[in-house]
C-alpha cells in the first residue's frame, strides 16, 4: 500500500510538473504580450521622433546665416569715378572698387540678372529658416565696393556667402557656367577649404539648371582665383558663380528667363543646404 502511494505520489508529481510547464508557457506568452507592448511604445516613440525630424527637415537652415552678393549695381556705370577708385583687394592685389558688369548683346544687364537670382534665392533660403543678408536689394545705387561686399558677409558671420554673376566672353561658341573658388590668402586661409568644398557642391547642383559647364574657363566648371577681393577678403566661406556667358546668345536667352533664374536659385539653395547640413 505504501508502495502504491509512493507510485501515486510520483504520478502526482509528474502531473504537477506538467502543470508548471503549462504555467510556464502561459508566462512566456504574457512575456510576448509585454514585448508587444514595449514594441508598441517604441513605435510610438519612433513616430514622435520621426515627426520631430520631419518638422526639422522642413526648416533645414534654421539658425544659419547666408550672405547673398548680387554682383554689380544699376548705378555703377553712371558713377565711374566712384567705382573706379582703387581698393585693396587682398592678396597683394589693388583694383577698382567695382565694375559696371556686362550685358547680353541685346541689352539685358548683368546687374538685373544677378539681383533677380539673388531675390529668388533669398525667398528660398528664408522659407527654409535661414537668416539672409543681402548686399543689395535693388539696382538703384552704385557699389558697394568689393571690400564692402566681403565685409557684409564677414560682419554677419555668415555660414556661407555666395556672389552671383554672369560672365562676358565674345569668342565664338564660348558658353556655360563656372564657379570661382578662392586661392588661399592670408585672410581667408581658415575658410578656403570650406569655400572649395561648397564650390564643388555648387558646381554639381548647378548642372540641374541645364546650363553646361564652361567650355572656355576653369576645369569641369571650377576655377580658382586669387585676384578677387570678394574672395580674398572673406573670413566666411564664399564663392562666386558665373551663371553663364551673357555674350553668348544661347546662354543669354536662358539667363533672361524667369524659369532659368528660379532654377539657378534652386541649384544654389540645394548646395547651401547640402553644405550646411
Ligand atoms: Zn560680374
Amino acid at each position: 500500500m505504501r508502495f502504491r502511494l509512493t507510485i501515486m505520489s510520483l504520478a502526482l508529481g509528474v502531473l504537477l510538473l506538467a502543470a508548471c510547464g503549462s504555467a510556464s508557457s502561459t508566462s512566456i506568452s504574457k512575456s510576448d504580450e509585454s514585448s508587444t507592448t514595449e514594441s508598441s511604445t517604441t513605435t510610438t516613440l519612433a513616430t514622435t521622433t520621426s515627426s520631430t525630424t520631419t518638422t526639422t527637415a522642413k526648416l533645414p537652415l534654421t539658425g544659419k546665416v547666408v550672405a547673398i552678393d548680387a554682383g554689380h549695381n544699376g548705378g555703377n556705370a553712371a558713377h565711374s569715378a566712384d567705382i573706379n577708385q582703387l581698393v585693396d583687394a587682398g592678396n597683394g592685389v589693388t583694383k577698382a572698387c567695382d565694375t559696371s558688369g556686362t550685358a547680353s548683346n541685346d541689352g539685358y544687364p548683368e546687374y538685373e540678372f544677378t539681383l533677380s537670382v539673388a531675390k529668388d534665392l533669398q525667398a528660398l533660403l528664408q522659407a527654409q529658416g535661414a537668416t539672409v543678408v543681402m548686399v543689395r536689394t535693388d539696382s538703384a545705387g552704385w557699389g558697394p565696393c568689393i571690400t564692402q561686399r566681403a565685409k557684409i558677409g564677414n560682419d554677419a558671420h555668415a555660414d556661407i556667402a555666395i556672389s552671383i554673376h554672369g560672365d562676358s566672353n565674345d569668342a565664338a561658341g564660348t558658353r556655360g557656367f563656372h564657379v570661382l573658388v578662392p586661392q588661399t590668402t592670408n585672410v581667408n586661409a581658415a575658410v578656403a577649404p570650406a569655400s572649395n568644398r561648397f564650390g564643388t557642391l555648387l558646381r554639381d547642383s548647378f548642372l540641374t539648371t541645364g546650363m553646361p559647364v564652361s567650355n572656355y574657363l576653369g576645369t569641369n566648371g571650377i576655377m580658382p582665383r586669387g585676384d578677387l577681393g570678394g574672395l580674398n577678403l572673406s573670413t566666411v566661406p564664399k564663392v562666386f558663380i558665373e551663371c553663364g556667358n551673357m555674350r553668348n546668345a544661347t546662354d543669354a536667352s536662358m539667363m533672361r528667363s524667369d524659369a532659368f533664374q528660379q532654377s539657378a536659385a534652386e541649384a544654389i539653395d540645394t548646395a547651401v543646404v547640402q553644405f550646411l547640413s
